[in-house]
């Protein structure tokens, strides 16, 4: 069994019921849920719309409590959200009102960890996600794909073992999506940080993924695992080019065609 390192995020049976008003029965989205995220590793999760991807993340970021089951991150059951686990939602989630930096920086304010050193630390993350330059700008001045950076520098800032990340890309444009991926892969092969990260994409799965989960229907459980066995460093355009690419992507939609195949979204299907 691989080691548990304070990266691992363990689910064991895990199950989510959410309460409806009263006279309705409870909607379970995940029920006997069960994977290992091992320290590290990038892991992608894919599934049919409304399987219980966003909820689980919700999970590992301790948003909400399993209704049975149990949820480990480091090998500790999760009592809620902690500075170990950093989220970037699809809609950025940045305050319009705050520049580039002061964006940045609340990833460090809402942690209670400003410091005198922080300056060096919120530029270290700007530059990384190559918005050097462009710390004075206002969200509504940038594109998509700039905004998600600063989204993403927020999370990295806080130097989080674990990153959250739901459909971060899937508002931006497909050229610029795919840089984000190249860039993505490129930090957190410097980062080492453990990732999930879902996704309606199927080339976007593979090309980021060192695993790939596909859950079945709602209530999500684990329909299978593939691993993509392809080495790093990659980049999107020499991935599609790659020999087990097209096996890879096979098996991947194999699985999601399982079932309910009109379940499946058309944007998996592309
Ligand atoms: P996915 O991310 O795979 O699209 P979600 O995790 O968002 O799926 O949702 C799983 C199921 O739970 C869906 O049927 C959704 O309608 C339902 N759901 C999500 N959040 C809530 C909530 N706060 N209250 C009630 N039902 C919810």
């Amino acid at each position: 069994m691989a080691e548990v390192g304070p990266g691992t995020v363990e689910a064991k049976d895990v199950a989510i019921a959410y309460q409806m008003a009263r006279g309705q029965e409870p909607l379970v989205a995940l029920e006997g849920l069960s994977v290992t995220v091992r320290d590290g590793e990038f892991l992608v999760v894919v599934g049919p719309s409304g399987c219980g991807k966003s909820t689980f993340l919700n999970v590992i970021g301790g948003l909400f409590q399993p209704s049975a089951g149990e949820l480990l991150v480091g090998g500790k059951s999760v009592a809620g959200p902690g500075p170990d686990r950093a989220m970037v939602f699809q809609d950025y989630a940045l305050l319009p009102w705050r520049s580039v930096y002061d964006n940045v920086k609340f990833g460090l304010e809402v942690q209670g960890r400003l410091t005198q050193d922080s300056d060096a630390l919120i530029r270290e993350y700007i530059d990384l996600v190559g918005l050097t330059g462009f710390e004075k700008s206002y969200p509504r001045e940038l594109s998509g794909g700039m905004r998600q950076r600063v989204g993403l520098a927020r999370a990295l800032v806080t130097e989080p073992k674990i990153m959250l990340m739901d459909e971060p890309f899937a508002a931006i444009d497909a050229i610029t999506r795919e840089t984000m991926q190249d860039e993505l892969l490129r930090i957190v092969a410097k980062t080492g940080q453990t990732c999930v990260f879902i996704t309606h994409s199927v080339d976007e799965a593979i090309v980021l993924a060192d695993r790939i989960v596909v859950l079945t229907d709602r209530p999500g459980k684990v329909r299978g695992v593939i691993e993509v066995d392809i080495e790093r460093p990659r980049t999107v355009n020499t991935l599609r080019h790659h020999p087990k690419y097209a096996d890879i992507r096979d098996e991947l939609w194999r699985l999601l065609s399982k079932g309910d195949v009109g379940a499946v979204p058309q944007a998996v299907r592309a």
